[in-house]
């Protein structure tokens, strides 16, 4: 299903009129490591299975500059800092500086000017809801202002699922098992997903990617509710816990997106295709995250 995209005519950060690049939301190189560690060495995004994506979704955003030199600043420092050395390294703490709220800003910015560029997808954003977030960030960005208090930055670290005790709920009873429910955990480790929506009345942007997920308080600019660890602009310390995403808000609504994924269902030709590709690379799905978080959530080991 090809979504039309209007095209704009001046870079979303600086504003200038020249030739505008493709951008991404969710840098090239997390995309890479999902293929990378993948059992067929593709990505599939949240939402529609049947897909496979050879990279995250781009759009003419940006001028070749602030794309080019700003943002992949932020993102190689974010790669550097946080993506490695929690995914290869399996770290919990992290010490950060600026950069950190600026890489979440970057993000901020760019959903809200994707979902711009496709109005008709989402009928029910208010898009004059974006216009004083968006020069804000803009600015902030830019360097214009350096009071980063304007709009509250989250980030909550994800895992797998192996040390959380998560309750399911059926009908009239109610069970306690290991992990997240299921598929949550596959999910958020093995997919990419982004979008601005209203979280109980108010509008933020949400990133997620292996073991990360991002979000920015767009209008009003304070939420009543917890959105994980609140990044400083000043820079401090954060530590990961086990199951951070059960105790915010976000929660129900990523539990959400995981079963909306499972409902949709691999489509059985699709299915083959995969086992198929799985089959000529027994190698390659030995060693996988993909089947190992499999295993561990207890799914159709074909769904990637
Ligand atoms: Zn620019």
């Amino acid at each position: 299903m090809a979504t039309a995209f209007q095209t704009r005519v001046t870079c979303g950060l600086c504003g200038d009129e020249v030739k505008l690049v493709d951008s991404h939301i969710i840098a090239d190189s997390v995309i890479n490591w999902i293929k990378r560690t993948s059992a067929t060495g593709f990505l599939r995004s949240a939402g529609d299975p049947n897909r496979r994506v050879q990279d995250g979704i781009t759009a003419k955003m940006l001028c070749e500059d602030c794309d080019g030199s700003l943002i992949s600043g932020y993102e190689k420092y974010f790669i550097e800092n946080f993506f490695k050395p929690r995914l290869e390294a399996d770290s919990f703490d992290f010490e950060y500086d600026d950069r950190l709220l600026k890489f979440a800003y970057s993000l901020a910015l760019r959903i809200l000017l994707l979902e711009e560029l496709r109005p008709e997808r989402r009928k029910d954003l208010n898009y004059r809801h974006f216009a004083t977030a968006k020069e804000y960030l803009r600015r902030y960005l830019m360097g214009k202002t350096n009071n980063g208090n304007g709009i509250e930055s989250y980030v909550i670290f994800t895992d797998s699922g192996e040390n959380v005790m998560s309750v399911e709920e059926s009908d009239h009873s109610f069970s306690i098992r290991r992990g997240h429910p299921e598929r949550m955990g596959f999910h958020m480790m093995r997919s990419v997903d982004s979008q601005a929506f209203y979280l109980n009345n108010v509008l933020i942007t949400f990133a997620m990617m292996p073991g990360f997920m991002f979000t920015s308080v767009i209008r009003p600019r304070k939420i009543n509710g917890k959105l994980g660890h609140r990044i400083d602009p000043q820079g401090g310390s954060l530590r990961a816990s086990n199951g951070e995403i059960m105790g915010t808000s976000l929660y129900e609504f990523v539990r959400e997106r995981s079963q909306l994924t499972d409902e949709q269902k691999i489509s059985d030709r699709q299915k083959a295709k995969i086992e198929a590709s799985i089959k000529g690379k027994i190698e390659r799905w030995d060693n996988s995250r993909t089947k190992m978080l499999a295993e561990l959530s207890g799914m159709s080991v074909l769904d990637e």
